[in-house]
């Protein structure tokens, strides 16, 4: 005879379990870019426990985790990773919860900093256990440090940008606009993931590209891809953005003339549906 205790945790390790499975349908939701609606409880236990089944589909994934106006998707992702590891479930399902987290845009130096702090309430064991999981889950994030051999160096946070930019980037000025030459010369790195908005200048901007594997794009206009070497030539007023490829860090020098009539339109940043398509 199983206590209550018993059948409680047996009862929460199964709808965990049922997290995990129905994470993978809500990877495959976000790239279709629609809302699916989740059938894992009826797929797996539809017969054997058909009001189980039905409340995990219908009630926990289909009204609650949607409820993003009362709480995002992301807080929802972390406190049910907090409640997972504190329950001492770090298997498949928790698994697919820090999926699941990671799609709802947790990073993986946020990750790192719940596990570490969770550790110190769950019990340490439980944050050897579930970085174990996390280093899978992140393994193609290489986000997080910021790469020291470019050929000019990252420079410094960018933050004068930082509204008109996804992501974080840093810029290394080597020449600002004087009296007589209205030139700009910036090395912009951009970490993986990272682009500006959509944009258009008022004159030629030059991208001459040093490191790694980044995108330039105009509007009604395929992707182009852009590796070291590469240079492309912004002619004025058109629309385009540019950026770093989803799993790569990316820099270009910058050169444009900026007169005093000289300026950049800021417009809407570049969609996860836009990008996602790119690597
Ligand atoms: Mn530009």
């Amino acid at each position: 005879m199983k206590t209550k205790k018993q059948i409680i945790t047996l009862a929460l390790a199964i709808m965990a379990l049922f997290g995990a499975l129905t994470s993978l349908s809500a990877q495959e939701t976000a790239a279709a870019g629609e809302k699916k609606k989740v059938t894992d409880g009826r797929d797996y236990l539809g017969n054997f426990a058909p009001k189980f089944a039905e409340i995990n589909d219908d009630i926990l994934f289909g009204q609650i985790w949607s409820r993003e106006k009362e709480l995002s998707a992301r807080d929802r992702s972390l406190i049910t990773v907090a409640a997972l590891m504190g329950s001492g479930i770090t298997d498949q399902s928790l698994r697919g919860h820090l999926q699941k987290a990671k799609e709802n845009g947790v990073t993986k130096q946020e990750m790192v900093e719940v596990i570490t702090q969770l550790a110190f309430y769950t019990g340490w064991p439980k944050g050897w256990a579930v970085f174990a999981q996390a280093m899978e889950v992140y393994k193609d994030d290489v986000s997080g440090s910021v790469p020291s051999e470019t050929m000019f160096g990252p420079g410094e946070p960018n933050t004068a940008y930082a509204d008109y930019f996804t992501g974080k980037s840093y810029v290394k000025s080597f020449f600002s606009p004087t009296e007589k030459n209205p030139m700009s010369v910036d090395n912009v790195t951009f970490e993986p993931g990272c682009r500006n908005n959509w944009h258009i200048h008022s004159s030629e901007q030059i991208l001459l590209v040093t490191d790694g594997k980044g995108w330039y794009q105009e509007e009604g206009k395929d992707p182009q891809p852009l590796l070291p070497g590469d240079v492309v030539t912004v002619r004025p007023g058109v629309k385009h953005w540019h950026g770093a490829a989803h799993d790569s860090w990316f820099s270009h020098l910058s050169v444009g003339y900026y007169t005093p009539k000289d300026k950049t339109d800021w417009m809407e940043p570049v969609s996860d549906k836009e990008y996602s398509g790119l690597d």
